[in-house]
């Protein structure tokens, strides 16, 4: 289980998070929405080792994780799906799942990799495949695969229906769902809410650099505080 209370993140003297508090247990989806710039991807990228949090804490399973860098956060079993999915388009799929599994021996590498192509087929199918061929569905799969072959417990994914087609929104979502039925833990920072919201168990709201509601999703879709939330600032500044 990721634990993370009273979060702060600053860019130089900029104070981009100051509050953010959320959790995501294993087998459970986490969505946290908020408008443009309220501080969802830098509290995620902070949680994942990215940047050094000025004040919170980060548990993971218990035992802080707070300030370690991302290839330690990834040790300890929770890696980053990161935003505009980040694959390297020269390089194959395989080579793309590879980088993903640079802290697993190769053993237990070969293994993951069968079982991320037995997750997701057409990653096998296209495994050859320069990874700029693949559809924008397809390379979003293979940001999750590259993910998985760390073996995480807790997935932290950043926006990932961006650019997609609504069709291919359901595909990745439908793949979000395969990997919450296998037992990982996800937290999502999602823009498109009504996708996100089919998944979700717990809903967080970031509201400029702090964490401003805690429910379920049913709990979301009645509040007027989320859908406002949703809609963005401009919607808070009208009520
Ligand atoms: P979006 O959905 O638009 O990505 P967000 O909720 O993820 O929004 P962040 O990207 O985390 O928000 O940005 C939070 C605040 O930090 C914003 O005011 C943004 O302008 C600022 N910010 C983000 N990255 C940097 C940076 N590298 N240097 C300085 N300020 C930054």
């Amino acid at each position: 289980m990721l634990e993370v209370k009273d979060l702060h993140v600053n860019y130089g003297p900029v104070n981009a998070v100051h509050g953010v508090s959320f959790a995501a247990g294993e087998s459970q989806v986490t969505v946290v929405l908020g408008p443009n710039g309220a501080g969802k991807s830098t509290s995620l990228r902070a949680v994942a080792g990215f940047h050094k949090p000025r004040a919170g804490t980060v548990e993971l399973d218990g035992e802080s994780i707070s300030g370690l860098p991302a290839h330690k956060v990834v040790r300890r079993g929770m890696s980053l799906v990161p935003e505009g999915r980040k694959i390297f388009f020269p390089l194959t799929v395989e080579e793309n799942l590879r980088i993903g599994g640079y802290t697993a021996s190769r053993a237990s590498g070969e293994k993951t990799m069968a079982e991320v192509y037995d997750t997701f087929p057409v990653l096998g199918d296209r495994r050859h495949s320069a990874a700029g061929l693949l559809s924008g569905g397809e390379q979003q799969m293979l940001a999750f695969g590259r993910a998985l072959m760390s073996q995480p417990r807790i997935m932290l994914m950043d926006e990932p229906s961006m650019g997609l087609a609504p069709t291919m929104i359901e595909t990745v979502m439908a793949s979000v769902k395969v990997m919450v039925d296998k037992g990982i833990g996800i937290l999502m920072v999602e823009q498109n809410a009504d996708a996100a919201l089919e998944l979700a168990d717990t809903v967080v709201i970031v509201t400029r650099g702090e964490t401003t509601w805690t429910g379920t999703a049913a709990e979301a879709r009645a509040d007027k505080t989320v859908v406002h939330a949703m809609l963005g600032e401009a919607a808070l500044d009208e009520s």
